[in-house]
């Protein structure tokens, strides 16, 4: 039996079935036996792969997204750049290149990096070694400022809780052990304030998610930007109210039962974009249209930038960069299943790529 299994197996026997999320937490972030401390998902010999980490283009129109962004809200210094869960580094590295020749931006910036994991920081470090890096735990210890910000595939990697409805309120759906097995239960039916609305649009058996993290992070950093200036660009798979389960658990690019083996695999689950911008409306921003990657990375002039990287590549690398641009944008790939959201001070125009 791995240690983490055994530590979650004798604190189910001593406290009982624990939530999904707290099961979650245990298995990205264990201090020492999480997935994100003792695996590097990224790339071919990971376990997944994400759009920085299939083409610089990704990283690059965003970042002039963001400068122009900084240039319309007339140029603020200094400003704080920061990213949420940067994995590594590589989004960064292609913005930072990319922007180096807007004028004033990298006098004006001082890089934030918000990373839970202690290798993810070490190789974080040595992708932008030519930068100073300053690393947050939390968006509240970010200094207060204009905060031009980027989250990509973040918010799906924080814990989720999963209700089934009953009658007049809802399960939760929860970790136990039978025959020394981990399994899924569910708790006593009990109200929930936060799903209090839910109760609208769904029937009994339906299945509901709530991600506990993403309100308060999405408050702080609206808040940020509403108060001091700045933008947010939110990048990830999901859509407009969640309804179903969408726990996924990839093990070497490929499905996997959740519960096998805690630890060795990386669980995320489909963002809630109207949570995101309830709570980001609420605390004094503008949002913008939630728009398919394919389309944002489309008006941001992906064709241009693909043409300009072909005309010196030929052979597999020619091959590489076409295949790259039709996973970052085709819909039947990653262009429709992932979705940005940009959002900004209160009536203030979204970043390029984004309708209000
Ligand atoms: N944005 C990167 C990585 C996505 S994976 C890319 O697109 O390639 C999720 C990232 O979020 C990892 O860097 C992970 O370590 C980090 N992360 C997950 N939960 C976190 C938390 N609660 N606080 C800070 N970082 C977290």
């Amino acid at each position: 039996m791995s240690p983490l299994l055994e530590q979650l197996s004798s604190r189910i026997r001593s406290d009982g079935p624990i939530s999904l999320a707290d099961y979650m937490a245990e298995c990205l972030l264990h201090p020492e036996h999480g997935y994100y401390t003792t695996h590097s998902p990224f790339g071919a010999a990971g376990d997944f792969t994400t759009a920085p980490e299939i083409s610089q283009m990704f990283g690059e129109l965003i970042g002039l997204s963001l400068a122009q962004c900084w240039l319309d809200q007339g140029a603020p210094s200094p400003f704080t750049l920061a990213e949420l869960g940067p994995g590594r580094g590589t989004l960064m590295a292609d913005l930072l290149r990319a922007t180096r020749h807007v004028p004033g931006f990298h006098a004006a910036l001082q890089l934030y990096l918000i990373e839970a994991s202690p290798n993810l920081r070490a190789t974080q470090k040595e992708a932008l070694k030519t930068y100073e890096i300053h690393w947050a735990d939390s968006v509240d210890a970010l200094p207060k400022q204009p905060l031009f910000l980027v989250a990509n595939e973040f918010f799906d990697a924080l814990p989720i809780r999963q209700f089934v409805r009953d009658t007049e309120g809802w399960r939760e759906k929860r970790v136990g052990l039978a025959d020394g097995s981990l399994t899924f239960g569910l708790g006593p039916q009990a109200p929930q304030p936060a799903l209090e609305h839910r109760l609208l649009d769904t029937k009994p058996d339906d299945l509901v998610e709530l991600n506990p993290g993403l309100a308060p992070i999405t408050a702080t950093l609206a808040q940020r930007i509403a108060s001091h200036g700045g933008a947010a660009l939110i990048v990830d798979y999901g859509d407009w109210r969640s309804l179903g389960d969408t726990l996924q658990a990839l093990k070497a690019h490929a499905p996997a039962d959740p519960l096998d083996a805690p630890g060795t695999a990386d669980l995320t689950a489909h963002v809630d974009f109207e949570v995101l911008c309830t709570v980001a409306s609420g605390a004094g921003c503008s949002h913008s249209k939630l728009t398919p990657q394919g389309i944002f990375l489309e008006r941001l002039g992906i064709p241009e930038r693909a043409r300009a990287l072909a005309a010196k590549l030929e052979g597999e690398s020619l091959e590489n960069l076409i295949s790259a641009h039709r996973r970052l944008t085709h819909p039947e790939e990653m262009g429709n299943l992932f979705k940005v959201l940009g959002l900004t001070p209160a009536n203030t125009p979204p970043p390029p790529g984004l309708l209000s």
